[in-house]
């Protein structure tokens, strides 16, 4: 995004709302974790700074947590959003470089902006802004509440606000609707994988998990040419069908179902020589912690996933001795966005090979509560179409 400078003009979200329809169809998901379809008005919106017509909001394990964890006010949810810019305030057409008709990709983040605010004045780090944090202030897309303005701030609708916070990346008209609702989490696991694992041409990659990143970053290996990907996945009947998955895209599978013994399942896998990046997209912990002794030298143990995670022993003669390294990660750069869409664009990925589950909003609240209990879709790649 450039920067405003002095040229903010004040905006008028009753014009920007005009040409929509009276009604905007909506999944609003409620604090006790139902999901109900709304019709709402989206001259009720008092911040817009422009209007999305959305293609597709692909659902991830973090809408499933906070659905799960109960959200503190109605909302529509939905963060992972793809659309089509139809109205726009001229100083946000200026400030984000777009025009209307132009498809873009959302950012989660709706960040301050301030240059009081240390992520927001430093290039790039603005996921780390106080008020775009999961844990803090919580100004997300499909986060904020049904109360606020429209209350249409989420993918899950026809129609969503765009703020003067919105992070959005343009995309090329042509790419495949099923790849382009990918750009997120693809984004992420380039992040991760490439960017901060050092993935490249020839490595030996190791990703625990099959679920949504999982996937994502057996991609992400895939486009740079790793030699080879290997992905540990559960016995349950949901993680075998993802395994199926990252097998038909390329890569070795491994099942295991005691966390305790992660470190020697990987290592006796294949010629033993050890893996350039260890991603762990499932936040086990300890466990994860031990495969650094699988790590071949400047390799990088990359842990993506949360969990339950609880303090572990590190072995750091292996680190210092291999001048490998453990790294947290969360969310991603916007350069490696950009990268996403480039290589999405390209082709390649394997992603086109994933299944593809899409869901209309009638659908939202059955979706939810079968993937809650387990008898939902097994494939990772989850998409509610407002259109459908
Ligand atoms: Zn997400
Ligand atoms: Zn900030």
């Amino acid at each position: 995004m450039k920067d405003l400078g002095s040229a903010v003009a004040p905006l008028d979200p009753a014009a920007l709302a005009a040409h929509l329809p009276e009604t905007v169809k909506a999944a609003v998901s409620l604090p006790e974790a139902t999901t109900t379809v709304q019709l709402i008005d989206p001259r009720l919106a008092t911040t817009a700074a422009g209007w999305l017509k959305v293609e597709s909001s692909a659902l991830c394990g973090t809408d499933l947590d906070l659905y799960q964890k109960g959200l503190s006010h109605p909302t529509v949810m939905g963060h992972h959003v793809i659309g089509k810019v139809v109205s726009l305030s001229p100083v946000m057409q200026w400030s984000w470089d777009v025009e209307i008709g132009d498809r873009v990709a959302l950012e989660e983040y709706l960040p301050c902006g301030l240059p009081t605010c240390e992520a927001c004045s430093k290039p790039d780090i603005y996921r780390f802004c106080p008020e775009a944090d999961l844990w803090k202030g919580q100004r997300r897309v499909g986060m904020l509440g049904l109360h606020e303005g429209s209350g249409l701030h989420g993918g899950n609708a026809e129609y969503m606000e765009l703020s003067t916070r919105t992070v959005l990346h343009k995309l090329p008209k042509d790419l495949d609707s099923n790849l382009a609702a990918w750009t997120q989490p693809f984004a992420n696991a380039v992040d991760w994988v490439v960017n901060i694992g050092g993935a490249t041409s020839g490595s030996r990659v190791a990703i625990i998990g099959p679920g949504y990143h999982g996937v994502a970053a057996v991609a992400a290996a895939k486009a740079v040419g790793a030699g080879e990907i290997v992905v540990l996945g559960r016995n349950s009947r949901t993680s075998r069908e993802r395994l199926e998955i990252v097998e038909s895209m390329g890569a070795s599978i491994l099942t295991n179902d005691d966390a305790a013994t992660t470190s020697a399942v990987l290592g006796q896998h294949g010629d033993r020589s050890g893996f350039d990046v260890i991603v762990d997209t499932v936040g086990l912990g300890g466990p994860a912690i031990d495969t650094t002794e699988h790590l071949r030298k400047l390799g990088r143990l990359v842990l993506a996933g949360l969990g339950d995670t609880p303090v572990a022993e590190v072995n750091l003669k292996n680190l210092v001795r291999g001048a490998s390294g453990i790294v947290g990660v969360r969310g991603r750069s916007p350069q490696s966005v950009t990268r996403s869409i480039e290589l999405l664009a390209a082709g390649g990925t394997g992603l086109e090979l994933v299944p593809s589950i899409d869901v209309g909003l009638d659908g939202v609240d059955e979706l939810f509560r079968t993937l809650l209990d387990r008898s939902g879709p097994s494939s990772p790649h989850v998409v509610i179409r407002p259109s459908l």
